[in-house]
């Protein structure tokens, strides 16, 4: 396990100062707060500083709300596995007042597919997912045709399936409710926007806010999302965050195929149920993919490349009606595609909780709950995720995830 800082030095509890500041109160930030709040061995102040409360252009409310244990790297895997537990649960863990909130989580199973030059990766995935004892089946091509009669195989090497653990819900519904449980233990929401970070040598010791005023900490955590990076500069640090847009198209199928899994395509283009419709999409070449903070949608790319990979893959998506779209923003680490978790080395008290690009929805229960240890604890205790400290960013040494939707 790794160590890292605690809160000192404290400050006292009043709205000048707080034990623990988190900038940005989207999913992650919120998960944090609610963990640490939780921790019976953490008796500080937490203030939240969200400077959107309506979160309406946030990541986590844009999101395609997914979780799948199909990673390639172990800690990725352990992160969601504890990720699932907590969602079956989640309405005992983060009830108000009696009321248990409801994320409609669907558990259903990620169907992943190869052509015959991804045949050696899914395997290598699949032994690296066996050994976690993740319940992934693999799935020769009569094997596929006879599960997924829909499914267009014959170009298909193999596919592995999640038969548990693995599903989607509602992101907005998780993040009200991770909001919620965290305020009624004790944790202040300041509708403000960070805009300066102060040091005093090699710590933080506040942050200004836009309306006004400056709010000292003992910790300063990092859960900006897509502006991850504006948080580090404003502490002195680069963080090799970016935000990169991606899109969600919703469509209606005039015969749809039952039972539909979440299916990745050999050229990684998704697609899902969600209600009585579907949604899909897909990532565009690293070479088409600029840092972007607009959200026109691009239509084309569903009409040129999106809609005719998944009518080739499930002939039933031909006849289909796009119902709508639109466009959110992955905060996209450009080292690996993987989050950046706990103290940068040279400022302890600052705490990284970034990068997550495609994945971060899934993992907010695990980091929330590590971020918090690290706070509350000076070192993780359950799940140790110093695999994605921010030191192989230093040492520019990827943690290499082959599985990235
Ligand atoms: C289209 C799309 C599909 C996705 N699909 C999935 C999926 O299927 N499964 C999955 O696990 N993940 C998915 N993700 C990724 C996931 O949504 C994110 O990783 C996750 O929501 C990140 O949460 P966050 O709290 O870090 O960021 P955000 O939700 O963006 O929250 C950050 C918050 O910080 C606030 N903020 C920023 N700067 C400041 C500041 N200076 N002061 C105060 N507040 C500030 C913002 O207003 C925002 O509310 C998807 C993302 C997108 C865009």
């Amino acid at each position: 396990m790794s160590t890292s800082p605690a809160t000192s030095p404290r400050v006292s509890p009043s709205n000048s100062g707080f034990d623990v500041v988190i900038a940005g109160g989207g999913v992650i930030g919120s998960a944090i707060a609610y963990f640490l709040a939780a921790d019976a061995a953490f008796n500080g102040t937490v203030a939240v500083v969200e400077k959107d409360p309506s979160y309406a252009t946030c990541s986590t409310t844009l999101s395609a709300a997914s979780i799948r244990q199909q990673f390639s790297a172990a800690v990725n895997i352990a992160i969601s596995q504890f990720g699932f537990a907590f969602f079956r649960e989640v309405g005992r863990h983060l009830a108000v007042d009696g009321t248990a909130p409801d994320i409609g989580l669907v558990e259903r199973g990620y169907l992943f597919l190869a052509t015959p030059p991804g045949l050696e990766t899914l395997r290598a995935n699949h032994t690296v997912q066996r050994a976690a004892n993740a319940p992934i089946t693999w799935l020769d091509p009569p094997d596929l045709r006879a599960r997924f009669p829909y499914l267009r195989t014959d170009d298909l090497a193999a596919g592995t399936y999640g038969e548990h653990g693995e599903g989607w819900y509602d992101a907005y519904s998780l993040l009200v409710a991770f909001r919620a449980k965290a305020r009624s233990l004790g944790v202040t929401y300041l509708a403000d926007e960070v805009v300066d970070v102060a040091r005093a040598g090699p710590r933080i010791a506040a942050v200004g806010l836009r309306q006004g005023g400056r709010i000292a900490c003992g910790t300063l955590v990092n859960a900006a999302g897509p502006r991850a990076a504006a948080i580090a500069a404003m502490a002195g640090l680069d963080l090799p965050v970016r935000p990169r847009k991606r899109f969600v198209f919703v469509f209606d199928c005039r015969e749809p195929p039952r039972d539909l899994p979440l299916v990745i395509d050999p050229t990684g283009a998704y697609v899902r149920p969600e209600g009585t419709h579907f949604i899909c999409g897909t990532s565009p070449p690293p070479d088409r993919d600029p840092d972007c903070l607009d959200f026109d949608v691009d239509y084309d790319l569903f009409d040129e490349t999106l809609w005719p990979t998944l009518a080739h893959r499930i002939p039933a998506f031909e006849a289909i009606k796009l119902v709508r779209a639109w466009a959110g923003h992955y905060a996209y680490n450009t080292l690996d595609q993987n989050a950046i978790l706990g103290p940068h080395p040279d400022v302890p008290n600052l705490l990284f909780a970034n990068g997550f690009s495609g994945h971060g929805l899934q993992q907010s229960p695990a980091v929330g709950r590590g971020i918090a240890e690290l706070i509350a604890h000076g070192a993780y205790r359950s799940l140790d995720l110093s695999p994605l400290g921010y030191d192989r960013i230093l040492r520019n040494d990827p943690l290499v995830e082959r599985n990235v939707v």
